[in-house]
């Protein structure tokens, strides 16, 4: 029985990557002490992993920026605009490109555009996005898995397990960039480099080699698992005497459990955190040949391992197959994870003891293997802790846990249907047509920036902070007047972070120091930890919104995060169904709803740009999140009487084949990205007529261009075809916190006379 891992976190133990990367971007350090700090984590990263007693130590799995990326180098899979960063610029190298290709590249009198970034799976891993064209070569072209696996062999001693993305995910996670072709089809032409890759690896003394292939657990075509069949026997074929593992994660195999199992390979891993179910079909169908990667500790999570699950997996595999055929592994790479459980000093000690981190988690699969042979003391100890989470006062709360088995349909429902509603909105708040707002952001100067760290170091009373958030707020709020806005914003000025801000003052929260998990290239994110039942124990943001609404005759907007937002950008629990918590954190923002329409703010946003991340990778399982998800939300905002107005906004993804659950969630308004797509969302209203008021945004932020007045009546005037004009709002696409102010006054100017042009456009009589 082997002791398996799939990945480790690269960053380094504080960080120092990140560090490193962004040093060497501005100037700051050179590239041979960039190289060094990169070393310096790979070679801890390893050392940590044979201490654990891995026997499958992965390499490779370090990036620079990106695992994708590094495999369009590796590959050659270089986009013609690059060529310039080499052949201009003779100082550059390799490195040099890869970041070029990774953040744009922009000095040297050369302009080039950096290559695409999405989501990885249902992660918040961003990577960069491999493009192909209708010729596309491959050839190797980075030596960096080489040099990689012999620089592991020279620390641990032994060989590592070079890891890959496999050839079929490698393509369906890349983008077609020319017509006329599919991106499966130059499977022919990849596979060949692949085994040139792994021959080479074996040359240098590699037994196993990991071919990650994640879109195994997706819903896949006939010709991609065709493509499945051909890459893996091509490689059985051509690749003797190297054992192939091949690693599949976030979701079952389902109808592709046959293909899979019977795949020329040496090993198969499957997560069994994601989908334990699976496990029966897969032993009932394994060939002799094949032995088994259990993936049974979470790579997705904070929680301590409960021993006695795994050990049913582990020792109903062993039944089945015997432990010579069995490794035992985290369920995907640790990259998910924060680096090391021991750095929190903070967290409170009963809790911790439920914890573990990549380094813990590692730990874990040692444990395993030595309580399958015979240690009991190690699982007696875990299920101590198991069960002390279960039965802590700290995780249950008996009134939380009361209220939510006790939400009913009626908790999900506004008291009138929205038409009526609109009206009585309509006669309170007067609006004119195409009324103007913002999505609740203003640029976050350093000076705010500034501000909060001072609070944190003592060197600003609580009093001198927030007297000079008020400054800012009261700024805003007559900068937003000035420009004849209709519907205000605070400013969002008081917040850190639209999640963590509400997490710390919710119940059943916890915040660590050091528990960064790489989001894209050097950017980390740092998500709470959600660790028992979530109540609101005092209002959270009365106190700026009235200050806010004080200032002003016009409607201020209060601002809130949704209760699919909270969840999804938290470590969240692993003791109860994602839609519990979901329902406990919806009542939460239910109340403080309620507690802002009491204190007078008429008109309440709740933000979920996240909702179409939580969706589940298989489209059979979309409409039992959205369910729950939409009824969160639901319950989330349905407190309130009909006159009071409840926005939503949503942003990051495309919403078009989601778009009838979001009309399902029945906001009065919702704010929705399109700009950058020229409003590519208005197709979904062809055939469905979306029923409440909408502002698709008419000019995209996430760049300091200041948009024309003429370009944004365009668009309203385009959005006027599609929905019925007294419906439609008018803003940017989303929160302006990453703007500077100049950039800001100017297009929100323009926006506001592009919304006065278009009601004297679109309000004149219609004549035949
Ligand atoms: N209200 C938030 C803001 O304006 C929304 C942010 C978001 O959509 N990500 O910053
Ligand atoms: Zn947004």
């Amino acid at each position: 029985m082997l002791k398996n891992n799939l990945g480790y976190p690269r960053m380094g133990s504080h960080r120092q990557l990140k560090k490193a990367c962004e040093q060497y971007w501005s100037g700051k350090i050179t590239r041979d002490e960039l190289n060094q700090a990169a070393r310096k984590i790979k070679e801890e990263n390893w050392q940590l992993q044979v201490n654990a007693g891995i026997d499958l130590v992965p390499c490779n799995d370090f990036s620079f920026y990106d695992q994708v990326l590094d495999m369009s180098l590796l590959l050659g899979a270089i986009p013609a605009r690059y060529t310039p960063v080499l052949s201009t610029v003779k100082t550059n190298q390799e490195i040099d490109l890869y970041f070029a290709m990774a953040r744009g590249y922009q000095k040297d009198g050369l302009d080039i555009t950096a290559m695409e970034m999405t989501k990885w799976f249902d992660t918040n891993y961003h990577y960069i996005v491999p493009e192909f064209t209708v010729n596309q070569e491959f050839r190797i072209f980075s030596e960096k898995i080489f040099a990689e696996f012999n620089h592991a062999k020279q620390i641990s001693g032994k060989a590592a397990k070079p890891v890959l993305l496999g050839p079929v995910s490698y393509l369906l996670s890349g983008k077609e960039k020319e017509a006329g072709f599919e991106k499966i089809d130059l499977i022919k032409k990849l596979v060949p480099v692949y085994i040139e890759i792994i021959n080479r690896l074996k040359i240098h003394g590699a037994e196993w080699i990991q071919l990650d292939e994640p879109y195994l657990a997706l819903d896949l075509s006939k010709k991609e698992k065709e493509a499945l069949v051909y890459t893996y026997g091509e490689i059985a074929r051509r690749c003797g005497g190297i054992k192939i593992l091949v690693a599949t994660y976030f979701d079952a195999l389902l109808d592709n459990t046959q293909l899979a199992v019977n795949l020329p390979i040496a090993a198969l891993h499957i997560d069994l955190v994601r989908a334990p179910e699976q496990l029966d079909e897969i032993l009932a169908l394994v060939p002799e040949s094949l032995s088994l990667s259990l993936g049974v500790i979470d790579g997705r999570n904070v929680w301590k391992n409960d021993f006695k699950k795994s050990l049913a997996h582990i020792t109903k595999a062993i039944g089945v197959v015997g432990t010579e055929r069995i490794m035992i592994a985290p369920s995907c790479s640790l990259l998910h994870t924060p680096f090391d459980l021991d750095q929190e000093t903070e967290i409170y000690p009963e809790i911790k003891n439920w914890m573990a981190f990549a380094k813990q988690k590692l730990q874990e699969v040692n444990a395993l293997y030595q309580i399958v042979n015979g240690n009991t003391d190690l699982y007696h100890a875990n299920q101590e802790a198991i069960t002390a989470r279960q039965f802590s006062a700290l995780t249950n709360n008996a009134a939380v846990k009361a209220r939510v088995e006790g939400i009913t349909d009626a908790d999900a429902q506004r008291k009138s249907a929205f038409p009526v509603r609109q009206q009585l909105q309509q006669e309170r708040f007067k609006l004119p047509l195409f009324p103007t707002t913002t999505i609740g952001s203003f640029p976050q100067t350093d000076d705010i920036r500034q501000l909060r760290a001072q609070l944190k170091k003592g060197e600003l009373t609580q009093q001198e902070y927030d007297t000079a958030i008020e400054k800012a707020t009261i700024d805003s709020i007559h900068l937003q007047e000035q420009i004849g806005i209709d519907v205000l914003v605070h400013g969002e000025f008081e917040r850190n972070d639209m999640v963590e801000y509400f997490g710390e003052q919710l119940d059943g929260y916890l915040f660590t120091k050091n528990g960064w998990v790489q989001s894209y290239g050097s950017r980390c994110v740092k998500p709470p930890v959600i660790y028992g039942d979530v109540s609101r124990p005092k209002d959270m943001t009365v106190r700026w919104s009235n200050f806010a609404q004080q200032q002003t005759d016009k409607p201020m907007k209060g601002m809130l995060t949704g209760p699919i937002t909270i969840l999804q950008w938290s470590f969240v629990r692993d003791d109860q169904p994602r839609s519990v918590t979901a329902n406990q954190i919806a009542l939460a923002i239910r109340d403080e709803v309620v507690a802002l329409e009491q204190a007078g703010i008429g008109i309440i946003q709740i933000d979920e740009p996240a909702i179409r991340e939580g969706l589940p990778l298989r489209k059979a399982n979309w409409p039992a999140y959205l369910n729950w998800a939409v009824k969160a939300f639901r319950i989330s905002a349905s407190g309130v009487q009909d006159d009071t107005q409840i926005h939503t906004h949503m942003c990051y993804s495309e919403f078009n084949d989601i778009i009838e659950n979001i009309a399902a969630m029945d906001a009065d308004v919702i704010t929705i990205e399109t700009s950058r797509s020229q409003m590519e969302l208005l197709e979904a209203f062809s055939d469905f007529e979306y029923p409440n008021e909408i502002g698709p945004g008419v000019y995209d932020i996430h760049s300091p261009r200041v948009p024309s007045v003429e370009e944004m009546v365009d668009l309203l005037e385009k959005a006027a075809t599609s929905l019925p004009a007294q419906n439609i709002w008018v803003n940017p696409d989303c929160g302006l916190k990453t703007r500077k102010w100049p950039e800001t006054i100017a297009a929100l100017q323009n926006m506001v006379d592009a919304a006065k042009q278009a009601r004297e456009k679109l309000a004149e009589p219609q004549t035949a």
